[in-house]
């Protein structure tokens, strides 16, 4: 890739591929991420998300494949010679030195002048809401507040790119939410293009510009938050985002596809002919329910499909209702609990009902080369009720 064609990309990944002896970590992976983007790598424990981090950082070296940063082949620069800094799950904070010193331990390395150390420590313990901290040891701080001090520890340094793996792991849901919008405001702030790594869906989807799916070394779909979780691509993609609602289904002509469960409906079927096999998606809370020859509730005159409640599960804002379809084909429906009443009359365990959906809202997505082995964590806690 000519280096004219990377002036407003801040990292590209060229035909990565990175093998531990026989096994294949990362598969042939190219991404262009623009300067001040906060672009997430998400997938599953295992895809390869850390191991592409790594090679950014260079810790690890492609096997085969090209890693320009501002343009600049990195692949012979150790670490500390490339415009990136790393946060880990791990704090990784020096537990002897105040604050302030590991934040100002870089600069100090390399010689900054006393008077500019101080300045742009003090910038950075402010950004990260610790100015009043700087004298303290990390083990007198919460997960959370050391995590800031790795933070600021990595900013101080004027990283091109920051590199952050899992950050917030380690960190308990109601700190990471918290965690979550103050990063997105602290790399706005800054500018700096954020490469971020998780498996948590929700995280990504909350704070990325672009998301980068992974699944087995290999990247299956990169798009805005709102197109991965809309307009999913493959099986993996609309199963590891959001809950898998994945009707099998046949090409039956273009722009027509035929449902396993006999409907067919029209749809965009993108480049795939006749006859091939696909699978069609519509997310919960597009999902409308009805009891069987009630086809007002279920949305008269819209693409349906028959089915028994399985379960409904009370979640506080809404009711998830599991509705089988027959044979392994399972939609779950996700009703707001906006009125009580309404509530009340939700079809309950073993009902038959009519599921409908508004045709702009059913996508089909194709098989995944990589397989479906996403395991994503459940999107919603459950709460059974009956
Ligand atoms: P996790 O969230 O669990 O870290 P990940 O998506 O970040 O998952 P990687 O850590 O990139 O995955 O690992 C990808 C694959 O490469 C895994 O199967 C892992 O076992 C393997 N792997 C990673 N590093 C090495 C290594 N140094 N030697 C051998 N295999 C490795």
């Amino acid at each position: 890739m000519a280096a004219a064609q990377d002036q407003d990309s801040n990292v590209v990944l060229h035909g990565v591929t990175k093998r531990f002896d026989e096994f294949v970590a990362v598969d042939d992976l190219s991404l262009e991420l623009a300067r001040g983007e906060f672009f997430t790598l998400l997938g599953p424990s295992g895809c390869g998300k850390t191991t592409t981090l790594r090679m950014i950082a260079g810790f690890e070296r492609p096997s085969e494949g090209e890693i320009r940063i501002e343009g600049e082949d990195v692949a012979t620069l150790p670490p500390h010679k490339r415009p990136t800094n790393t946060v880990f799950q791990s704090y990784a904070l020096f537990p002897h030195l105040s604050v302030e010193a590991n934040v100002a331990f870089g600069l100090k390395r390399k010689k900054v002048a006393k008077d500019e150390i101080a300045e742009r420590v003090a910038t950075e313990l402010r950004r990260v809401g610790l100015a009043a901290d700087a004298n303290r040891r990390p083990s007198q701080l919460s997960g959370g507040m050391q995590q800031r001090v790795a933070l600021a520890r990595a900013l101080v340094n004027l990283p091109k790119v920051l590199l952050l793996d899992e950050p917030l792991g380690a960190l308990d849901l109601k700190l990471r939410k918290g965690l979550q919008v103050e990063l997105k405001r602290i790399q706005r702030e800054v500018g700096i293009t954020f490469v971020y790594v998780t498996h948590d869906q929700e995280e990504a989807l909350t704070m990325s510009d672009r998301i980068a799916v992974m699944n087995r070394g290999r990247v299956e779909q990169v798009d805005v938050p709102e197109e991965i979780y809309a307009r999913p691509t493959t099986t993996f993609v609309a199963g590891f985002i959001g809950v898998s609602n994945l009707m099998p289904a046949t090409v039956s002509g273009p722009g027509k596809v035929k449902l396993d469960s006999g409907l067919e409906v029209a749809a965009s079927t993108g480049a795939l002919a006749a006859g091939e096999g696909c699978a069609a998606v519509v997310r919960p809370e597009k999902l409308r329910i009805g009891l069987s020859g009630e086809t007002e509730a279920a949305g008269d005159g819209l693409p349906r499909v028959e089915g028994v409640v399985e379960s409904s599960v009370y979640l506080g804002t809404a009711t998830q209702i599991v509705v089988n379809l027959g044979g392994d084909v399972r939609m779950t429906v996700l009703v707001p609990n906006a009125d009580e009443a309404e509530r009340q009359r939700l079809p309950g365990g073993g009902a038959k009902v009519v599921l409908s959906w508004e045709p702009d809202h059913m996508h089909v997505v194709t098989e995944s080369v990589g397989g479906d082995s996403a395991d994503p964590e459940p999107a919603l806690s459950t709460n059974q009720e009956g």
